[in-house]
């Protein structure tokens, strides 16, 4: 579903993806995890263009990334993206923030983008706080409106960037339950997160990166068991 082959990413003269090379099933979910400036974050804002690339290739169900605007809107509408900051428009209500895309995005009517949006907040648990704003929710409330919101482009993937680590404690474990219950649900998804019991749950490939390089990949269990790598056993070391 999503293919990266020999991509070179620089930002100036920083080098910060050196040829990353990575095949994403249909319903797959790969955890992607390594030290801070590893380049997780650059990995997956490339796939849907969010950073370009200097060269390489990103396949995306079908769809060539190239620096084409039909091409980059075709690959955005597909693709799902739930930052650190949970990034909801703060003068809008919940609902909303769920609608827009899809109507403005997608042409779908207000009637049908709200039926959508009160569909995916209810499946995220939160769908009796539509008429509220980002504002007058706890911060995993709000990432899980994100999640929804995300959803509701009916996307045929997901890409998550760290969606746990500006939340206090507490609220983690209602937004990983979301994640589990997406991952159960079929999704595809591509999960920079340090949330190693979620990894071990739900990934079917860990990814482990260090500057700009993948290292090493494997199936949970044997990633956490016996990491072939040096850098991936200290890495692993400090945060287990
Ligand atoms: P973290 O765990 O801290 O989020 P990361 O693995 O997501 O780290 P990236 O954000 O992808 O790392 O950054 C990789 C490297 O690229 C870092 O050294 C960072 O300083 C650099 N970098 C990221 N974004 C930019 C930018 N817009 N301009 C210049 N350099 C950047
Ligand atoms: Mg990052």
């Amino acid at each position: 579903l999503i293919r990266m082959k020999h991509v070179e990413k620089y930002y100036g003269a920083y080098h910060a993806l050196r040829d990353v090379n990575l095949q994403v099933r249909r319903g797959e979910k790969i955890v992607l995890c390594g030290p801070s400036g590893s380049g997780k974050s650059t990995l997956i804002r490339c796939i849907n263009h969010l950073e370009p690339i200097h060269s390489g290739r990103i396949v995306v169900d079908g769809t060539v990334l190239t620096d084409n605007p039909a091409a980059i809107d075709t690959v955005r509408r597909e693709v799902g993206m739930v930052f650190q900051q949970f990034n909801l428009f703060p003068h809008m209500t919940v609902l909303d923030n769920c609608t827009l895309a899809p109507m403005r995005v997608r042409g779908v009517s207000r009637a049908d983008a709200e039926a959508t949006a009160r569909k995916y907040l209810d499946r995220v648990r939160i769908g009796n706080q539509a008429e509220k704003y980002p504002a007058q929710l706890s911060g995993g409330q709000q990432q899980r409106v994100a999640i929804a919101r995300a959803l509701c482009m009916e996307p045929v993937a997901m890409l998550f960037d760290e969606p746990t680590s500006a939340l206090d404690p507490e609220m983690v474990k209602e937004v990983l339950d979301t994640m589990v219950s997406l991952a159960q649900g079929g999704m595809t998804m591509i999960c920079v997160t340090h949330e190693m019991g979620f990894a071990r749950q739900v990934a079917d490939r860990v990814i482990f990166m260090a500057e700009g390089q993948i290292i090493e990949e494997n199936e949970p269990e044997a990633f956490f068991r016996s990491p072939a790598h040096e850098r991936t056993r200290a890495f692993l070391g400090e945060i287990l």
